[in-house]
């Protein structure tokens, strides 16, 4: 008889791995074996990511006809088929891990922006001059496929000019850079979108050097209608537009058996009619090129008039021409929504890959020969101001689009139709100048070191932790070089953990004189850490006569800080030690700023919630001392010990009685042990 052999699964084992229970653990409540479906639900959607991704579809419909509690063995087959995106949404290491407080941000921006009625329609096609004037939309797509949505971001609007980066890179994925420019420049025409004027070039490989011209860049009308005419030139017009309009179905997330929002990309006859009745430019453009030789497409003429009179003949129009510009309308008169739009930038930002389906649509040499393109010339006559004060590629349209790649982070496109008098949206423009004044996601940040902007790269306690760790870990053991670097590199050198205790606390503490001696040097003020000190009690209680000296001479009368400790032979808990400093910060700055998310991604990171920190503080303590109740619960239903002491001997219970945080005094008094009382 064979044997059987028992298939192994390491989720039936007892092996499991700790850190799918730390992402459970991290969901739960008061009983550490279950978890609230709700909340799971919750916690996925406020990280940003949709219940129509197609990544998670499966996994929300299991949630959907899950009971309302889940235990673990439930969790690991509800997250089996995407467990990697959950646990990157449940530790905060999603694009953009704080998604909530960035919303709030936009928010804000939206609601100042949109006060801003400035501009005018465009009425040189005529259907454009009839859209609402006040729509306003916005739509946000991380490369990690964490959506945000304000306002009109779900009406279809003309994509124009939008359409022309993305047939660029059409025309590269197919033939290549090389050949690709031969038809067309790289260069920045400092010109209207429409100008007639061409790039003059030599031809290489001539002995005799001759000229050519082409137009400046893909981004123009000039460029772009070539562009139109390089694409699959052979086929019929219908199988061109239809080509066009599955890959941009790819970029926008869209696929047939898909989940995801996005629909099919729309055609609107009426524009491209009108544009071609009405857009005589172009229609120079067109002959203009083919004039120069450098126009594909067939070019068979007609052997004979049909018109047999003799004093007359057929009028030719060339079919090269009109075959591209008719694409090249049709494809402007494509229509979209910002959120699609928005999707196909974070497809750009995601080097070619579309974060809701995953799939490749532009290799990453295409993404990376367009995206300098758009930096140079994608808003029209305003693309290298723009680009200096707002540093992204962008690229707009006149039907009121526009969108920005922040390469390796997302894609943004903001959808209103009054544009200024380059032709841009005028509040796209501005709501792209306020994202980059908070953010540092302009792409030459790296060169500020100093900047009072916030990384959203990073989750803010971490941003807060970063800040002042470096410098506070170099003061304490003393090392200077590090010190410097952070002086020139002019950083905050006063700045201070969550009890606001900065390098000259700790370097007074731990008795580095030459460090207390560098700090008073560089200028850096004495400020007063949460109870009142100032660095001179930490130099006195530790015995450190040279640094008292040197405080001394400052002629600052330091009072003594307060601390209290109301029962000093109470019962002591232990502080729980953990290697990452950084984290352990983080977690306090986290505790102090009732950033309930922000601990439960960082528990789902595996960190004690009762890690201490050098003064041997914890969460509790600072969750206590700001009065926050919310954090406290959360704490307590962690498990954390209330008896842990600080270095001055403080229990959390007596940091909310100093601060007179009274609900969390009496909240952390009921946990008392009933006999000790
Ligand atoms: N189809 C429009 C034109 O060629 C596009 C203009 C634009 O959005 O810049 O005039």
């Amino acid at each position: 008889m064979q044997k059987k052999i028992k298939p192994t699964n390491r989720y039936e084992s007892n092996n499991f791995l700790k850190r799918e229970k730390d992402l459970f653990y991290s969901l739960s409540d008061k009983n550490p074996n279950q978890i609230k479906t709700k909340d799971f639900k919750n916690a996925l959607l406020k990280s940003g990511l949709k219940s129509n991704d197609n990544r998670l579809y499966d996994l929300f419909r299991k949630l959907d006809s899950s009971e309302n509690e889940i235990y673990f063995k439930d969790f690991i087959k509800i997250i089996s088929s995407s467990e990697l995106l959950v646990e990157k949404a449940l530790r905060g290491e999603l694009a953009l891990p704080d998604f909530s407080d960035f919303s709030k941000s936009v928010d804000e921006m939206y609601d100042d922006v949109i006060k801003n009625k400035s501009g005018e329609l465009a009425s040189y096609i005529p259907p454009l001059a009839k859209v609402d004037p006040n729509q306003f939309g916005i739509s946000i797509v991380t490369i990690d496929g964490q959506i945000y949505q304000r306002g009109d971001c779900k009406v279809d609007f003309s994509l124009q000019s939008m359409c022309k980066p993305f047939n660029y890179c059409l025309a590269l994925e197919k033939f290549g850079l090389e050949l690709v420019h031969k038809h067309v420049g790289q260069e920045p025409s400092g010109r209207q979108f429409n100008d007639l004027t061409l790039l003059t070039r030599s031809l290489e490989g001539k002995s005799n050097k001759k000229l050519t011209r082409i137009p400046f860049n893909p981004m123009i009308n000039a460029g772009a209608i070539m562009t139109a005419g390089l694409i699959n030139s052979e086929d019929t017009y219908e199988k061109r537009l239809n080509f066009i309009k599955e890959q941009y179905g790819k970029l926008i997330g869209w696929s047939a058996n898909g989940k995801f929002e996005s629909k099919f990309p729309r055609f609107n006859k009426d524009v491209a009619r009108e544009e071609n009745f009405t857009g005589y430019n172009n229609l120079a453009i067109g002959y203009l090129l083919m004039a120069t030789g450098n126009l594909p497409g067939k070019k068979n003429k007609l052997k004979k008039d049909k018109n047999t009179s003799k004093n007359e003949f057929d009028f030719y129009i060339e079919p090269t021409v009109t075959d591209a510009l008719k694409l090249y309308f049709s494809v402007c008169s494509l229509e979209m929504t910002a959120t699609e739009v928005a999707m196909a930038a974070a497809t750009l930002a995601n080097n070619g890959v579309c974060p809701v389906t995953q799939s490749r649509v532009f290799n990453q040499k295409t993404v990376r020969d367009c995206l300098p393109i758009l930096q140079s010339s994608g808003m029209y006559d305003a693309s290298g101001a723009f680009f200096q004060e707002v540093g992204l590629p962008a690229k707009s349209g006149v039907g009121g689009g526009v969108f920005f790649v922040v390469p390796q982070l997302m894609g943004i496109c903001i959808f209103s139709p009054r544009l200024d008098e380059q032709g841009n949206s005028v509040r796209g423009i501005e709501m792209a100048k306020r994202i980059t004044s908070k953010y540092l996601v302009h792409i030459f940040d790296g060169a500020m070191t100093n900047a009072d902007r916030v990384d959203p790269r990073i989750p803010i306690s971490k941003w807060r932790a970063n800040s002042c760790g470096e410098a506070i870990w170099a003061a304490s053991i003393g090392d200077i070089r590090t010190l410097e670097r952070l002086a020139s590199e002019q950083k905050d050198l006063g700045i201070g953990n969550s009890d606001m205790r900065t390098p000259l606390h700790l370097a007074a503490a731990e008795g580095q004189l030459e460090v207390v001696q560098f700090l008073l040097e560089q200028g850096v003020k004495l400020v007063p850490d949460r109870w009142g000190g100032y660095g001179y009690f930490d130099a006195k209680n530790n015995n450190h006569k040279k640094i008292l000296k040197v405080l001394d001479k400052l002629n600052i009368k330091f009072l003594k800080p307060k601390h209290l400790v109301e029962e000093p032979n109470g019962e002591t808990d232990e502080v729980a030690k953990y290697d990452d400093e950084l984290m352990v910060s983080e977690l306090l700055f986290a505790a102090a700023g009732n950033d309930i998310t922000r601990i439960r991604q960082l528990i789902a990171k595996g960190i004690p919630v009762h890690a201490g920190n050098f003064d041997s503080r914890t969460a509790l303590h600072l969750a206590a001392a700001e009065g926050n109740l919310e954090t406290v619960k959360l704490l307590i239903n962690y498990k954390h010990p209330i008896n842990v002491r600080d270095r001055w001997n403080s229990t959390p219970s007596d940091e909310a009685k100093r601060e007179k945080r009274l609900a969390v005094y009496n909240f952390l008094k009921t946990l008392k042990p009933k006999n000790k009382s």
